[in-house]
């Protein structure tokens, strides 16, 4: 299944975000890809937001991983990954994300999924961000089945 949006502001984006993650029941693994301002981090803070309504999301980029506890019947955690500075992929199953990816208690959203070549887990919901102008941005979401 794929779906493609455009949207022409950051609420927007973050509004779509919402109505996808609306429909999480615990074990998803997002994976998103696009150019540094592409929209990933507003795509992941809009996710964020339907579970913890005006949590502040700052981006992993130094930290690699953030973790948010939300209060969801079937949901406990949000795990918010950025690879971008991941040097090595030998790294990646030693950070404590990678045993939370497919828990059902867990949502893990991972930018610049790419990084993960081989250990990309399936199954995934891909999002692939392009920056068309200023403000207006092409969104792709295909449901990868294991
Ligand atoms: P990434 O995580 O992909 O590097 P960010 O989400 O951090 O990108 O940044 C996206 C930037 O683009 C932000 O400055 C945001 O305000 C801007 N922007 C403009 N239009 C949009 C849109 N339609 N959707 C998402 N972000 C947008
Ligand atoms: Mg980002």
């Amino acid at each position: 299944m794929r779906n493609i949006y455009i949207t022409n502001s950051p609420d927007k984006t973050k509004k779509l975000a919402k109505e996808i993650v609306s429909q999480f029941s615990g074990g998803e693994v997002v994976c998103l890809y696009g150019d540094l301002g592409a929209g990933k981090t507003a795509f992941v803070q809009g996710m964020i937001d339907y579970f913890i309504p005006g949590k502040r999301v700052l981006s992993p980029t130094f930290i690699i991983v953030r973790h948010y506890r939300i209060n969801h019947k079937l949901i406990d955690k949000f795990l918010h990954v950025d690879l971008y500075r991941l040097q090595d992929i030998k790294e990646i199953r030693k950070l404590e994300f990678f045993e939370s990816i497919q828990k059902s208690d867990s949502i893990v959203a991972i930018e610049w999924a790419e990084k993960l070549e081989n250990l990309i887990p399936k199954p995934r919901i891909d999002i692939h961000i392009k920056n068309l102008d200023k403000d207006r941005r092409e969104i792709k979401i295909k449901y990868v089945k294991s």
